[in-house]
């Protein structure tokens, strides 16, 4: 018998198995796809504290939010990064007054110990002012950080399994029925198909946009809270400026447009709110949000951007919380926990809305919400001072461990050796070295992706298909061809079949 059974293995579900089984609570984590295949790897990729919330009035989020920034980069850096944004001026919109205004209360809000304070720009002198059109000569930096957000969700997931969670992919739920004592849960594994039973005394649903469908149809249980489901839609290109910051954009229609720099080589543009009813699962960006994203960046920039340069696009449903009347793009990004006891003994405890960047603190509120129905497990709070494996070094060390990689692995070139210390952090060295000496990488599936790499990712990132690998456990998939992908695809097929 679990304590909990959690359904959902994007950030919020694999953050809150982590910060249990930190805890000594026995954990059952499932996940219907792979580790972050929902939200949680489609989103901008950054954990910020929302300048434009402030205009909602969402102080209490935006300081909480600015506080997590410096707690996750140091438990994380090798996956989180600061990264300054340029905010030009656009006569018409916000005026200079308002956007001073809004970044001196981002700056004091909460927390700021490491990332630098906001500044003035004079975009006419700045190199940030040169890919940019001429008129455009005031404007603002300011900081926030960016996360590789499959990533996050995956050392979650890591670390909560090396605390004793159980975490299995590909596994559904399919109903769940509760009596005096707990909850029985039918799972499906939808590799084998076969059914299997469970039980746990409390289930936790952190569906993500697909909450109510776990809550109306899978627990059978009623609820009168609502999960609007919003579309945002990404582009990425070919990379359209050299420096290393990135740019926030007011749009005629006073929503807010990122282009950041992106994986070394690429730009990511983003983001839109588009209202859908459907499966979230089977989303993609449409031709009106890519000409909408397009239109709207080459408003700023020298050179315009065409749906034609497009290398890659994807989008991902936000599951917000909220009534059907508010805008969505006015919706609040706050989490709601709700709490189901109707039964006594068996609880359910729901998960709408949220952000990636607050994942670590709703994992918090979870265990307080559910401490009276627990009264096992240690009650310190503990996740902010612990890293997520791999980041056990200090801030500006990965360089160095970047060097060590590579005095050990001759073969692996600068851009290699930093991919895979991004990715590990300073577990790259244990993957790739023992006793100091580098490992038999077997073959090269192309970009520096070794059949030692693939194994690790099958072996401790519960990495299946070449999906998993190329586009959630990396962003190799921006660089591979077709035929690198088919090289793989057989690998792993031939792999499984001597399993
Ligand atoms: C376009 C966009 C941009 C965003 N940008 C940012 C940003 O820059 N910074 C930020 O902080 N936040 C951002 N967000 C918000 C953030 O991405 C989400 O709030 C967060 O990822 C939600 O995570 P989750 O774990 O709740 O849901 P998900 O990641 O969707 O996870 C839910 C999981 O439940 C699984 N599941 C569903 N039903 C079942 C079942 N029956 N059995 C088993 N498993 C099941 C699904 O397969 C899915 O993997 C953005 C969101 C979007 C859409």
């Amino acid at each position: 018998m679990y304590d909990i059974a959690i359904i959902g293995g994007g950030v919020n579900g694999c953050g809150i198995a982590r910060d249990a089984a930190g805890r000594g609570l026995r954990v059952l984590l499932v996940e219907m796809d792979d580790l972050a295949s929902g939200t949680s790897s489609r989103s901008t990729k950054l954990i910020h504290g929302g300048l434009r919330y402030l205009e909602h009035y969402e102080f209490s989020l935006v300081r909480h939010s600015l506080i997590e920034r410096e707690v996750l980069y140091k438990i994380a850096p090798h996956i989180i990064g600061p990264l300054r944004f340029i905010f030009p001026h656009q006569k018409g919109m916000r005026s200079l007054w308002l956007m001073r205004l809004g970044l001196f209360l981002y700056d004091h809000l909460g927390g700021r110990t490491i990332l630098p304070a906001s500044r003035a720009l004079d975009l006419s002198r700045d190199e940030a002012g040169a890919a940019l059109q001429t008129q455009f000569t005031k404007g603002f930096e300011y900081s926030d950080c960016r996360v590789d957000d499959a990533r996050l969700v995956i050392l979650n997931a890591l670390d909560a399994h090396e605390r004793g969670a159980d975490i299995r992919t590909r596994t559904k739920l399919v109903t769940a029925k509760r009596d005096g004592k707990g909850w029985d849960l039918h799972l499906r594994d939808l590799r084998t198909g076969k059914s299997v039973h469970e039980r746990a005394a409390i289930v936790i649903n952190a569906a993500g946009p697909w909450a109510e469908e776990v809550i109306l149809n899978r627990l059978g249980v009623d609820t009168q809270s609502q999960v609007r489901k919003v579309k945002g839609s990404h582009i990425v290109v070919p990379r359209l400026f050299e420096h290393e910051r990135a740019y926030i954009f007011q749009n005629l229609d006073k929503r807010i447009i990122f282009a950041l720099p992106y994986e070394d080589d690429f730009t990511l543009i983003g983001t839109t709110d588009v209202e859908i009813t459907g499966e979230p699962g089977d989303v993609e960006a449409s031709a009106v949000e890519i000409g909408y994203l397009c239109e709207a960046v080459s408003d700023y920039f020298k050179k315009p951007v065409h749906p034609a340069d497009i290398v890659w696009s994807f989008a991902g449903v936000r599951p917000l919380f909220g009534h059907e009347r508010i805008n969505p793009s006015k919706l609040t990004r706050d989490y709601v926990l709700e709490l189901d006891e109707s039964l006594g003994t068996a609880p359910m405890l729901s998960i709408f809305g949220g952000k990636i960047t607050t994942y670590r603190v709703l994992a918090q509120k979870v265990w307080q919400s559910l401490e009276k129905v627990l009264p096992k497990g240690a009650r310190e709070n503990w996740t902010s001072e612990v890293a997520l494996p791999g980041g056990d070094f200090a801030i500006g060390e990965l360089e160095e461990l970047v060097a060590h990689l590579q005095q050990s692995c001759t073969w692996m070139d600068n851009k290699v050796a930093t991919r895979l210390v991004r990715a590990y952090g300073s577990r790259a060295l244990q993957i790739f070295t023992q006793e100091g000496k580098a490992l038999e990488c077997g073959e090269d599936f192309g970009c520096g992706l070794c059949e030692l790499e693939v194994s690790y990712l099958i072996k401790t990132e519960w990495a299946r298909t070449a999906d998993d690998i190329l586009w959630r456990r990396s962003k190799l998939g921006l660089r591979f061809s077709k035929e690198q992908v088919s090289r793989l695809e057989h690998w792993l097929q031939e792999r499984e079949k001597g399993a």
